[in-house]
């Protein structure tokens, strides 16, 4: 296996690459050659533009992390950042107030931004940051594709009794930032999401794989919002690659995040089996041949398995790179076999 394609949201997505990297360059995957190219194809729906500059979240979490730039604890932004910027704008009483902008991270946002009205798209600006964090350690070892080079945006509706409707619309960050996902999401929009078009290479990177896997991303506003782009769907069904997934649902928790609130609001059960079926089998119209699940979660193989899945119980706390590079050797066994 030489090309792998991983299809990404922020952090849970960012640290299962960073086993996968280590898995290849230690000899631990079965089967892939030690000059594989992993193609990342990242959430771009939680992207924002604030303060006149546009923010990707997930790509920038993912170049951070692999070019060795994260806040490893934590795990978005920059190591040794500051906050002057931040400060200053709340100072002026100017909005958002409450998105982490640091210092160093508002240069990323800057150079992106410039570039954007330059009329550079999306990928050619996520390639020319690229050249800063990910070529000098990886070479090209690793792509990273924006899903869609269109403006897409994850809206969440909640309860407000103050407005006629009874309810209020906020962007996704400020329902995970500000509101730390506390209050009840009542609906999710993905504003732009079906006229959007796949980035280049996005379809490609899917037909042409080896493998396609589905890391432990939020099944909803990660994964849901990357097969939501039109022809994704379709191009991950298609394909000759093995489809393999990991859950993000540990012991019927989601370990961090709020992949728990947002699957309630899809009318998806909080359990691994559960989200391994929402995404289903491509025997059936769904997108995966496999599903790896939890130990803790062992009891549920024979669920996952009734929906057409090969399944797999295995540890998959992504606790170090080692370990995370046995649940990405887990998930190729359990679909190359
Ligand atoms: P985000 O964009 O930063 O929210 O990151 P992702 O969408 O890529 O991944 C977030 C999801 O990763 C969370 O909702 C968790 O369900 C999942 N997650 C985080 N850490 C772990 C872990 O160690 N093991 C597993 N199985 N899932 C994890
Ligand atoms: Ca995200």
């Amino acid at each position: 296996m030489r090309a792998i394609t991983v299809l990404s949201g922020g952090m849970g997505g960012a640290k299962f690459l960073q086993g996968v990297l280590h898995g290849i360059r230690h000899g631990l995957l079965p089967g892939v050659a030690e000059d594989a190219v992993v193609t990342v194809v990242a959430n771009t729906a939680d992207d924002l533009w604030a303060h006149g500059l546009k923010i990707c979240p997930d790509l920038d979490t993912v170049m951070y992390t692999l070019g060795d730039g994260i806040d490893p604890g934590r795990g978005w932004g920059r190591r040794d950042e500051t906050w002057s910027a931040k400060e200053e704008l709340a100072a002026y009483g100017v909005e958002p107030t409450w998105f982490g902008l640091g210092d160093r991270d508002i240069a990323t946002h800057l150079v992106r931004t410039q570039m954007l009205d330059a009329g550079y798209p999306l990928s050619a600006v996520t390639e020319a940051l690229c050249r800063r964090w990910l070529v000098p350690v990886l070479g090209d070892a690793v792509r990273l594709l924006p899903m869609t080079d269109d403006r897409v945006e994850t809206h969440v509706a909640i309860a407000d009794p103050d407005s006629p409707s009874g309810r209020r619309v906020v962007h996704f960050q400020e329902y995970w930032v500000r509101l730390r996902a506390e209050v009840p999401a009542e609906a999710l929009l993905f504003v732009g999401l079906d006229e959007a078009t796949p980035g280049p290479g996005v379809i490609d990177a899917i037909t042409d794989a080896d493998l396609v896997v589905l890391p432990p991303s939020n099944p909803v506003v990660s994964i849901g919002t990357i097969v939501g782009v039109p022809r994704v769907r379709e191009a991950l069904r298609a394909t000759r690659a093995p489809v393999v997934g990991l859950s993000p649902i540990v012991g019927g928790s989601h370990v961090r995040g709020m992949a728990e609130q947002l699957l309630t609001t899809i009318g998806v059960e909080v359990s691994a089996a559960a989200v391994g079926l929402h995404h289903g089998s491509r025997a059936d119209d769904g997108i995966l041949d496999g599903w790896l699940v939890d130990e803790r979660d062992a009891d549920q193989v024979e669920r996952v398995r009734a929906g057409g899945l090969a399944c797999a119980a295995v540890p998959l706390m992504m606790t170090d790179p080692g370990a995370t590079a046995a649940m990405a050797a887990a998930a190729i066994r359990l679909v190359a076999t």
